[in-house]
């Protein structure tokens, strides 16, 4: 017989209902403010099994979903196949982008995910600026002379 939600409750939960995952420092912005001090990919980062097996961990102790952020997680060439990943097994998925890569048809195609949340922030579109590109989830402006306004940074 199963228990009423509140008595339930009363014994605790045996997983946490979410974990925040920092998934890369690598970023296609560099914010004056960023908080993680975001820009080139750390050498340490997990590979993909490695994440992979982190997921198999999540789906074993039942978390019910994983808040992804860094660093801009899109930019892990990865990171679509780690989500599909997660949902898989399971594990639901909240992830925040500054959406530079989310395309017309991602955006599509996340709508229509019962198991995905996207947190980002809607502002004027880089392309379109005339300032300087700017973080889309931030709102400021890229560090001047930053090392993602010159090379590469993933
Ligand atoms: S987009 Fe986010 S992670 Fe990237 S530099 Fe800006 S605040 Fe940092």
């Amino acid at each position: 017989m199963t228990l009423p939600l509140v008595e339930q409750f009363q014994y605790g939960l045996d997983a946490p209902i979410c974990l925040t995952w920092e998934l890369t420092y690598a970023c296609n912005l560099a914010c004056v403010h960023c908080l993680s001090s975001s820009g080139r990919r750390d050498p340490r980062e997990l590979t993909t099994a490695e994440c992979r097996a982190v997921i198999d961990e999540l789906e074993r102790m039942q978390v019910f979903y994983v808040n992804i952020g860094g660093g801009e997680p899109t930019v892990r060439p990865d990171f679509w196949d780690l989500v599909d990943y997660a949902t898989a097994h399971r594990v639901g998925v909240k992830f925040s982008t500054n959406g530079i890569k989310i395309t017309p048809e991602r955006a599509e195609s996340l709508a229509a995910s019962d198991y995905v949340d996207v947190q980002i922030s809607l502002t004027k579109s880089v392309a379109r600026a005339r300032t300087p590109p700017r973080c889309a989830r931030c709102r400021t402006w890229r560090r001047p002379g930053s090392r993602a306004s010159r090379s590469r940074w993933w």
